[in-house]
């Protein structure tokens, strides 16, 4: 398992970790071995946003005894009080809620206090004159609630929050459906879904990622608004390509899918490349790099996503990728201008001369 470090935290996250969806609609016995197989194999973080109560004893069950060693988000705003999952803004509902989640996943405190599924801002307003937000402050300065956290599919509403108070996590939907303007939680343009990637990348909030196969459809050809399947190992890729990424947070039920999941750690480049979403790309996701690394390999050895996404990330005022960029050993700077990317680019991006443009900007910048 590979791990990435969330900047404000210090947390090591796998980059592979689990949505709870479904676990709740599987046996006890089976859950519960499926939990410790995902645990076994590096798995260290768990989203709680069940679809059912049932889950919350299933995950006790399984990792009452490594709980110091995994990492839960657990969401205020989600009520168990009638079985499944309902979402819910009222303080009394929000505390009764969270209290019984503990008590049932048998334990104390809290990795990730998430201000839960706010996609209006009247939502946001009625959850603070609740007071489940200064209920979450005073959880953290109890140290039952360690980081906060914001989940969310809408770009403006997570702008507008994080505009007001300092989160360490967020969570939203990515995969590429959403972000060329597809699908159930395809909210806010490509522009404003990547304005949020790199505000969290420059700011040092990690984002995990629910929805990366957009509900299965991505997965399914007849589903997929693309009318063509995507693999789980590309949809994966492509949201821990996004920045700020750290986790993704795919379902499963049973020890198979977390094999199958954990499968995504050995696959080859060539089963991640993702880049056949540049042949259902909108115009005008056209000339846009996408980071996906199909142009290599590059004769001077130029990681082209990586220095795309630096670039990107500089342009959107982040010092630290300027400071990033130029640690690489190659750099744009390097680009001989021979065209290679440029005839293997899915997305009709003219890397040769992105090259000098980002040569240009980096060595104007302080
Ligand atoms: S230039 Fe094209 S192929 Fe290369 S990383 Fe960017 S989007 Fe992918
Ligand atoms: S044009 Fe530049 S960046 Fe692209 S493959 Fe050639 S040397 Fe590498």
């Amino acid at each position: 398992m590979r791990y990435r470090i969330n900047k404000k935290t210090g947390d090591r996250i796998s980059e592979i970790g689990l949505g709870s969806a479904y676990m709740p609609e599987t046996p006890l016995t089976q859950a519960i071995s499926a939990l410790r197989k995902a645990y076994e194999g590096g798995i260290n973080y768990y989203d709680l946003a069940a679809g059912d109560g049932k889950a919350f004893p299933m995950y006790g069950e399984a990792f009452a005894d490594v709980r110091k060693h995994i990492l839960y988000q657990i969401h205020f705003g989600a009520d168990y009080s009638k079985g499944s999952y309902g979402w819910s803004l009222n303080l009394e509902t929000i505390k009764r809620s969270v209290d019984k989640q503990l008590k049932e996943l048998r334990t104390d405190y809290i990795d990730y206090g998430f201000i839960h599924c706010q996609d209006e801002f009247s939502d946001w307003e009625t959850y603070r004159k609740n007071g489940v937000y200064d209920w979450i402050q005073r959880l953290r300065e109890q140290g039952i609630v360690r980081h906060l956290g914001l989940s969310s599919h809408t770009p403006a509403v997570i702008q507008g929050i994080m505009d007001e108070v300092s989160i360490d996590m967020l969570m939203f939907s990515v995969n590429p459906a959403y972000d060329y303007g597809q699908g159930e939680f395809a909210n806010g343009s490509a522009d404003e879904r990547a304005a949020v990637y790199r505000r969290c990348e420059a700011g040092s909030v990690g984002i995990s990622v629910m929805k990366p196969f957009s509900g299965g459809q991505l997965l399914s050809a007849e589903q997929s608004p693309f009318g063509q399947a995507l693999t789980p190992y590309q949809c994966i890729r492509y949201a821990l390509d996004r920045p700020g990424v750290l986790t993704v947070l795919p379902g499963a039920q049973s020890v198979q899918e977390i094999e199958t999941l954990l499968a995504y750690e050995d696959q080859t480049e060539e089963a991640l490349d993702y880049s056949v979403i540049g042949s259902f790309a909108p115009p005008q996701a056209s000339g846009k790099c996408v980071y996906c690394n199909h142009c290599k390999p590059c004769p001077m050895g130029i990681d082209i996503g990586l220095v795309n996404k630096y670039y990107d990330l500089a342009k959107a005022g982040d010092k630290m990728a300027v400071e990033h960029y130029r640690a690489l050993e190659k750099n744009a700077a390097n680009c001989i201008k021979c065209g290679h990317c440029d005839s293997r680019c899915p997305f009709s991006v003219c890397q040769s001369e992105r090259m000098r443009e980002i040569c240009s900007f980096m060595d104007h910048s302080k």
